[in-house]
């Protein structure tokens, strides 16, 4: 038995998930992601390190565009096989592309005429790094799969997509690779959700595996407050209303929105808030909604619950599914009594600037933060308590309440990764530890080891590993 395994992205740093397998002369990719960190985004520009033809399928885990940012890259450069993944995460996927296709052509547009205006030449090409007819070269290579129904893959690999927990359609993979009547089990946790998250089910938990691969992003710490959501946002909304303003949430498209939707239902229900009006107004997060609404199948049985009795999270009283700039423009009227909830997630981009130009001077207003802020970006600028911040070339002073829910997180913490991990009911041969920061990465290999003595390595970029 020989399965070659090649570290090709997160590997001591949580964005590119990438890994390239050889099995019997038959190749397959789990995940193509892109590099998002400021140090590693030159990754992205650099040859695939494997011919893009000579891969044979790729299985993609969730649609966040580190797992599946690369793929236009890769069909562009020569490959036509297979790209096999959940059903919602198919749809979820095309929109995800579409959006990171423009944002790579707007900004090769925004360096060349810098560059032009500078007389110089940047580091990257002034070319897209892919554009939208890339991206749209994927869709006819997506295969739609169901949880838990075997894929031929092809020789001797065959693949079973679970339930991970941790965005719409995101999966976790157990994959059997057969030669010469052995056979091994590969486990792949994706990027692991948590228990008990609104709308989705649970992560999957696996008793047998040979090779785990398993992310660690939050692996050297406990999550708090996912119990203290609703009670936070109940006290927010509520004072927020009283000084007579808005709340302007900004938020990421896939998943966080519809769960403050759900949140924000839930109170309602309860009575705990009054009446509001609700704007979602992001174009992409409505049409990932949609999406949301198409694959009721995906839906954990208190979801499920929700939308049968005709209470869904997105479709109660108040809430406007904003769709166009207009639509978008006529919010600015509305200065009390409402939430807008707005891409981008960090304030680097999308209608949320406009909100914040509106509101961030406005003592009245609460600006509320339920997403992870990079450094460098507006969202953290104001996070740490900016007194004035540059918004479309004007500096605003920072008057309005800022808040933040540290409650919300899509990655599984030190326990839940453990907690996986320890269905094992026997020793694996090889765990590897990846998907998260060095640091990160060696606490969690040495926790695991600690308590259960497991071969554990923490795999670096470009690294390979020979599984027998
Ligand atoms: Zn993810």
């Amino acid at each position: 038995m020989r399965i070659d395994m090649h570290f090709l992205g997160a590997a001591q740093n949580v964005t590119g998930s990438r890994y390239c397998l050889d099995s019997n002369g038959f190749r397959f990719l789990v995940d193509c992601g892109l590099y998002q960190e400021r140090e590693f985004r030159k990754r992205n520009w650099d040859p695939f390190p494997v011919a893009c033809g000579s891969v044979d399928a790729v299985l993609l885990t969730h649609a966040h565009i580190d797992h599946c940012g690369l793929l236009p890259k890769l069909v562009r450069d020569g490959y036509s096989g297979p790209i096999y993944c959940t059903s919602a995460t198919a749809d979820i996927v095309k929109i995800m592309l579409l959006d990171s296709a423009k944002l790579q052509e707007e900004d090769a547009a925004y360096k060349k005429r810098r560059h032009e205006r500078e007389g110089r030449h940047g580091p990257y090409p002034e070319l897209p790094l892919y554009t939208t007819d890339d991206a749209e070269a994927c869709f006819p290579l997506l295969r739609p799969v169901e949880y838990r129904q075997p894929v031929e893959v092809g020789k001797g690999v065959n693949a079973v997509f679970h339930d991970a927990g941790h965005v719409f359609g995101s999966a976790m993979l157990r994959v059997s690779v057969k030669q010469k009547g052995a056979e091994r089990i590969l486990l792949f946790s994706g990027d692991m959700g948590r228990w008990d998250r609104p709308i989705l089910k649970d992560p999957t938990v696996f008793e047998e595996g040979d090779y785990i691969v398993t992310e660690s992003t939050y692996g050297d710490r406990l999550h708090e407050g996912s119990e203290t959501i609703a009670e936070e946002l109940a006290e927010i909304i509520n004072s927020t209303l009283e000084a007579g303003g808005n709340v302007i949430v900004p938020s990421f498209a896939l998943e966080r929105a519809q769960e403050v939707l759900y949140y924000l239902n839930q109170l309602l229900m309860e009575g705990r808030i009054p009446r509001i009006r609700v704007f979602l107004d992001s174009p992409m997060a409505v049409r990932i909604t949609d999406v949301f609404e198409q694959n009721p199948e995906f839906y954990d049985k208190e979801m499920k619950r929700l939308v049968r009795s005709g209470n869904s999270p997105f479709d109660f009283p108040g809430l406007s599914l904003v769709k166009t700039v207009d639509e978008s423009k006529a919010i600015n009227e509305v200065l009390e009594g409402a939430m807008i909830i707005a891409g981008s997630g960090m304030c680097t981009g999308g209608r949320i600037k406009h909100h914040l130009r509106q509101h961030i001077s406005r003592p009245q207003s609460t600006v509320l933060f339920v997403g992870y802020q990079a450094v460098g970006t507006l969202g953290r600028q104001i996070v740490e308590g900016a007194k004035e911040v540059r918004i479309f070339g004007e500096n605003h002073p920072v008057r309005a309440r800022i808040d933040q829910i540290q409650g919300f997180s899509a990655h599984a913490d030190r326990d839940d990764l453990w907690r996986w991990l320890t269905g094992l009911k026997g020793p694996p041969r090889q765990v590897f530890i990846t998907h998260g920061e060095p640091e990160t990465a060696h606490s969690y290999a040495g926790f695991v080891r600690d308590k259960t003595g497991w071969k554990v390595s923490v795999p670096g970029y470009k690294e390979r590993a020979v599984l027998d």
